[in-house]
């Protein structure tokens, strides 16, 4: 799709500008509704659309991404806007400076279109907790579009924008891309910069791409990746290109049992998901059952590890460094620089934030550190190793994305753990470090309605592209 475009703008049977325009057409006639961006930058976009017509014009070559808008999630940093994270505490935030994605789209020509909508700091699957109230999924707007990322895939799947970008940390990508029947793509860690995202769990974030394609998908991958001083948990690591003649025959495709035997596991979500397997064994591919003991315990490694992550993540929104400080201003009743922090982060963060924040300081604190965080940390490790074996025996992982299809507003909200279970299938991903896809696998059909069911692809560590192959041969 992105390729297409760029050759109509480059052939000028599209001008930039139009294009444009229709975007926030679209824009104009579903966000109220929907809510799928918190702020778009019209003017920008409209004059930086005219300002690529006439390089065309000027018959200069443009770059694959110059001149399409993409929406971009409201915790990456882009300078001079404001950066909320969907919380109420960074309302008044205008980002310094650009994160690092950023900068690299824009040196590639891309056009952000604003900001999309997010649970709180990135907590959440269902972006129901965005203090800017809930985004709809565009399929059946009485359900979730899934989150935390759920602007970005309500945005893509709304056809406001071609692609979007968003970030994951135990499936925020993946879940939403799945919930709305796009594709979303959590590279390894270490793959893209997280400089300028604003931290939920710094050993779990990652930013990537959502879109329509495999292949856009991996167009903006190729643009975003690479070290980057800024953040020295990325590499420079070569890997072998999407391959355009990439085969499927003799491949060996693994399958957990225990996650396609789960109870939770919907029926219809199942078979959809089986239907694509069947596909792969007709495209000869070998389906090989493996065994993960510890691979089930990720859910518990990352709800233990990442609360801790957040705690200290969070601790600088005190309403000083940064925040919201109307205690400050308004509230003479802050007698000291406690008051002012207590009135802030009570005021100023959501419930789910503050469940977060005090899980996390409860396993980091003395007497309970090595009980909790470190022992989850040991069984990360230990996740990580059994990963890497696995990944002798086969070259990706099958499973669903999630275990059932878009679910309604309000039905999870107030019962976190059901909502914690969203992330059974992804947040595996996340604990070991390696790359996953979700991928449309279907439709199926619920209350009259029809919905999407993603399937998820997990790769070996740092072997991205092979994995973006792999999901475009299993594209529908
Ligand atoms: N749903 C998960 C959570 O609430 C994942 C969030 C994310 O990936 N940012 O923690």
């Amino acid at each position: 799709m992105i390729k297409e475009l760029n050759q109509k703008i480059q052939s000028r049977e599209l001008s930039c500008l139009d294009l444009n325009k229709e975007y926030l057409a679209i824009i104009k006639e579903k966000n109220e509704s929907l809510r799928a961006f918190l702020e778009v930058y019209e003017k920008e976009v409209l004059a930086q659309a005219e300002a690529v017509d006439k390089k065309v014009n000027r018959k200069k070559k443009i770059g694959l991404l110059e001149g399409i808008p993409y929406g971009l999630k409201d915790n990456v940093c882009l300078q001079g806007k404001r950066t909320s994270a969907g919380s109420r505490m960074l309302n008044n935030y205008q980002a310094v400076y650009d994160a690092t994605v950023v900068k690299k789209l824009k040196e590639a020509g891309a056009i952000v279109m604003g900001k999309t909508n997010m649970d709180e700091f990135a907590m959440g699957s269902s972006t129901e907790s965005s203090v800017f109230g809930p985004t709809k999924n565009p399929w059946d707007e009485s359900r979730v579009p899934g989150g935390s990322s759920g602007g970005s895939a309500a945005a893509v799947a709304a056809e406001m924008v071609p692609w979007a970008l968003g970030s994951d940390t135990g499936g925020s990508i993946r879940q939403p891309a799945g919930f709305c029947g796009v594709v979303g793509f959590k590279p390894t860690y270490g793959r893209v910069s997280r400089y300028g995202l604003i931290a939920m769990a710094s050993s779990y974030d990652q930013i990537g791409p959502l879109a329509k394609t495999v292949e856009d998908v991996a167009l903006i991958y190729q643009v975003i990746k690479g070290k980057d001083v800024k953040d020295n948990t990325t590499i420079e690591k070569s890997e072998a290109d999407l391959e355009d003649n990439f085969s499927l025959k003799g491949k060996k495709i693994g399958i957990v049992k225990e996650f396609f035997d789960s109870e939770g596991l919907d029926k219809k979500v199942k078979t959809t998901v089986e239907k694509r397997i069947e596909f792969a064994k007709e495209q000869g591919v070998e389906i090989i059952e493996v065994k993960l003991d510890y691979f089930k315990h990720s859910l518990a490694v990352y709800y233990i590890m990442m609360t801790a992550e957040i705690s200290s993540n969070l601790a600088r929104m005190d309403g000083i460094r940064f925040g919201f400080n109307e205690s400050l201003e308004k509230d003479a009743k802050a007698k000291d620089i406690l008051d002012v922090y207590n009135f802030s982060r009570e005021m100023a963060l959501g419930p789910e934030s503050k469940r977060r924040v005090i899980l996390g300081t409860y396993v980091l604190s003395a007497g309970y550190y090595d009980a909790y965080y470190k022992k989850a940390q040991k069984i990360r490790e230990i996740i990580k190793q059994e990963v890497k074996k696995v990944f002798e025996q086969v070259d990706v992982l099958i499973s669903p994305t999630s275990p059932k299809p878009a679910f309604k507003l309000g039905e999870k909200i107030s019962d976190p753990l059901q909502l914690y279970l969203e992330d059974i299938y992804t947040v595996g991903a996340n604990v070991a470090m390696i790359p996953g896809i979700s991928i449309p696998a279907g439709i199926v059909s619920e209350d009259g309605k029809d919905l999407p069911v993603g399937l998820q692809l997990l790769g070996r560590w740092w072997e991205d592209e092979k994995l973006l192959s792999f999901a475009k041969a299993l594209e529908l």
